[in-house]
Parts: structure tokens; sequence; C-alpha cells
């Protein structure tokens, strides 16, 4: 299966209205690009805002609360941002699961939360330095691939997996291209294990000081379905060189 590569930017917690502009010139800007998928993730203020602003690109939320509603004071649910003009949800990331302490079965169950609201999810993945170093990187990957993907009966072509590793997301160090090869031909096998046939549809991305100057190389990378972009998403003019460069 040949799809677009998908390149999807993590504004993280950036923003206010006055970014709107950032927005609609990537939107813009996309109408020209149509060899590749783009996607934002504002914060969760700025969704409704930014589906207005941009009508050609994918717009999704950073997270989501696991229930349909309730009693869940500052949380907001998949139902919720959805109704905002979200079509996806980031769940997973590792800045969520240390600032949060979300484990991998929170993890899971936000994902299926964003299936069973009708969007897909991009669940995140990644080791921190210190597990890359103690040679556990590919075990530590496969703990929470099993422990974080919505249930092996979900539709995988629904769902993206980004790997990230820790030690690379906002450092300005890249996985080098062999590492991010041998780490995302290891998970496109866990997902075949878990979803069988369906785990080639899966897309995987690579995160992590994605730039418009490494993003060909990383994104050439067998395996690599494009990738989820913090710090360079920020503006409209390195976003589209990241863009550019996966066209
Ligand atoms: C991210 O936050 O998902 C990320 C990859 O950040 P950065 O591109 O800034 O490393």
């Amino acid at each position: 299966m040949i799809t677009r590569p998908y390149v999807v930017g993590n504004w993280k917690m950036n923003g206010t209205r006055s970014m709107l502009a950032e927005a609609r010139a990537i939107d813009r800007a996309a109408e020209r690009l149509i060899k590749v998928e783009v996607a934002l993730a504002p914060p969760a203020t700025l969704v409704h805002a930014c589906r207005k602003e941009a009508t050609l690109i994918g717009i999704g939320a950073q997270d989501c609360h696991p229930a349909d509603g309730g009693a869940h004071t500052g949380d907001i649910s998949a139902a919720m941002l959805k109704d905002a003009g979200a079509g996806f949800i980031i769940v997973g990331h590792s800045e969520r699961r240390a600032d949060h302490g979300e484990s991998d079965a929170l993890v899971k169950r936000k994902a299926e939360a964003a299936l069973a609201a009708g969007m897909t999810v991009i669940v995140c993945v990644g080791e921190t330095a210190a597990e890359r170093d103690a040679g556990k990187a590919q075990a530590i990957v496969s703990k929470q691939l099993e422990g974080s993907l919505p249930a092996s009966d979900s539709p995988a072509e629904q769902i993206t997996v980004a790997y990230e590793p820790v030690w690379a997301i906002g450092t300005g160090n890249t996985a080098t291209p062999a590492d991010v090869g041998a780490m995302h031909g290891h998970i496109r096998a866990e997902l075949e294990r878990i979803y069988g046939e369906g785990g080639a549809q899966v897309r995987i991305l690579y995160g992590g000081s994605v730039k418009p100057d490494n993003a060909a190389e990383l994104l050439a990378v067998e395996n690599v379905g494009g990738a989820l972009v913090g710090g360079a998403s920020l503006t409209a003019e390195s976003f589209l060189g990241i863009i550019v460069a996966a066209a």
C-alpha cells in the first residue's frame, strides 16, 4: 500500500490566537502540496479556530480523557474535541507520560476513546537515553506498543504510531537513519503480530528534532510514513520546509 507521507505538527502548549496566521499560511501552501498529507495539533483552545482558519489540512488534538464525559474537572473528552473540529488525537506523547504519569493502560483507553468517537489516533512510543544506552530500546518500545495500542480488533487503518525517542525530542539530536530504520522495522513487525495483515496499514511516523534540513533523509527510511514535528511546526516557514522535503 502506497500512501502519501503524513506530516503532523504538534504545537504542544504554544499558541494563542495570534498564531492562527501560521495555520492559515500552512493551509494555503498545503493546497499546492498535494503529495503530502499535512495536519496540525494545536492546543485544545485553538482547535476550533484552527479548523475554521485552515480548511485543507487535518486538525487534531494533543490528548483526550478516556471517558465520554462526567465529573472530570479540567479534562476534555474525545467527542468534545471532535465537536470542536478535531479529526485525530495524539495520545501517549512522552511529555504526557512524564508530566502526568500516564501509563500504557491509560494511553490505550484514550486511544480507544478516540476511535470510538470516530476519529483517528496517533499513539506515541519511544525510549529514554538511559534505556537505549542499556540496549533496551526495542524491548521498551515493544512493551509500550503492547500496552498502549487499541485492541487487536480495532480498525488498524485508523491508527498511526509515532516513534519518538525521548532523547531526540526538542534536543536537536536526531536518531540516525540506521537507528530509525531498525526501530521502524521492529515496530512494523510488532504491528503485524498484533493486527495481522492490518498491521501493514498502520503508518509509522518518526518524531524527534525533525527540521527542514534533515527531513528528507529521515523520511526516505523504510517504514517511515511521515513525521511528527514539534518545535519546527511552530512557524509556517520551517514547517513548510519539512513538508517540501517530504513531497
Ligand atoms: C514532539 O514533540 O512530538 C517532537 C517531536 O518535538 P521536536 O520536533 O521539537 O523534537
